[in-house]
């Protein structure tokens, strides 16, 4: 079947997540003549060697200044360029912000199916079955794509690998995105303050609740990330109550995350905090209350109070990680 992904890219740089949809269109399209990308935005064409090797032929670049910042119409006006140049079956990004923003509104351009947030996918005729979690993740649901001529679909970030396929040329191929009618300016993109990565690509995350108590208490959570490269997450509770930001917030209505590992302190492990984490790999709750149902999810888990246990850990790591 013939596959396009979309890559994101921010300030010129490719996220990661875009190399695990392209493993897996790779794996879906079975040829690099079968598999092309498609890469928005100013500076675009200059990042498509980047992508020499990770299985596609062909990169369709819309590359210009006004497509800075992105903007779901001329966004979706590219990919649309793309997808007429190369008339794939099925055309494959990330349920990142970005992917759940521009997916629906492209296959409600081209009256086509769409899967999200897909866990696992496989090539099934012209189209593609898979499996996604639903309900805050209390179930898994089968889903396949029907009838259409073509195929939109989303799949989790840090759920597949990202391996290099090792064949691809990456030939950039411009294509033009045209401008929106303007009913939608982006006006300004306003950035996170921290340095680290993104809690949605973070591979470690530690978190804090509702018992950290204050936005002060938070540092002990800072350094203990600091020591082992993680991202620090909050719960809605610490969000609520001012000791975190609102881009720290994991669950429900948060950001959904799925590192490798991830250590709950002091979060009693809500149905709506859980369906935001609960996929992550390894999970160590540390938490007074033996009976706190973030227990019954975790790998390990440590009844004790965290202002005495996550410094252990940390002094723990930093003699292990000398
Ligand atoms: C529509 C809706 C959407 C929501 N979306 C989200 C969401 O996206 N994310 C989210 O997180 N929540 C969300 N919530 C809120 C959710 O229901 C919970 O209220 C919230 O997750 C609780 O946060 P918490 O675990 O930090 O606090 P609590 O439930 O109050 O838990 C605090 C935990 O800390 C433990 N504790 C206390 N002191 C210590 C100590 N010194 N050391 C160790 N442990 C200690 C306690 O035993 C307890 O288990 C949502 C709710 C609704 C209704």
């Amino acid at each position: 079947m013939k596959v396009l992904v979309f890559i994101e890219q921010r300030d010129g740089k490719i996220k990661s997540s875009a190399h695990e949809a392209l493993t897996v269109g790779t794996k879906l399209a079975g040829s690099p003549d079968n598999l092309a990308a498609v890469l928005i935005g100013s500076g675009a064409a200059a990042l498509a060697p980047q992508l020499a090797g990770w299985g596609a032929n062909i990169i369709f670049t819309a590359d210009s200044a006004d497509l800075a910042l992105y903007n779901i119409q001329s966004y979706a006006n590219g990919v649309d360029a793309a997808i007429k140049a190369f008339t794939p079956d099925v055309v494959l990004g990330v349920a990142s912000p970005m992917g759940r923003d521009l997916f629906p509104r492209l296959a409600a351009r081209f009256d086509a199916s769409i899967l999200t947030d897909l866990t696992s996918i496989e090539a099934s005729g012209s189209g593609i079955t898979g499996t996604k979690p639903m309900y805050s993740g209390k179930c898994i649901a089968d889903v396949a794509s029907a009838g259409a001529k073509i195929t939109f679909a989303t799949v989790r970030q840090n759920v597949f690998p990202a391996n290099k396929a090792g064949s691809g040329t990456a030939t950039s191929t411009p294509v033009t995105a045209a401008a929106g009618d303007g009913k939608i300016r982006t006006i300004e993109i306003r950035k996170g303050k921290s340095a680290k990565p993104d809690l949605t690509e973070a591979s470690v995350i530690i978190s804090g609740g509702r018992a950290m108590g204050n936005s002060d208490n938070f540092k002990i959570l800072t350094e203990c990330a600091d020591v082992i490269g993680a991202t620090v997450g909050a719960s809605r509770a610490a969000v609520d109550s001012g000791y975190a930001s609102h881009d720290m917030q994991v669950g429900q209505t948060g950001k959904t995350v799925n590192p490798n590992l991830y250590i709950a302190c002091g979060i009693s492990g809500s149905i709506q905090h859980m369906a935001g984490m609960r996929t992550s790999k390894v999970i160590v709750a540390v938490n007074t209350d033996k009976d706190a149902p973030i227990f019954g999810i975790a790998s390990y888990g440590i009844v004790g109070d965290l202002f005495q246990v996550v410094p252990l850990l940390t002094a723990r790591f930093k003699a292990l990680l000398k």
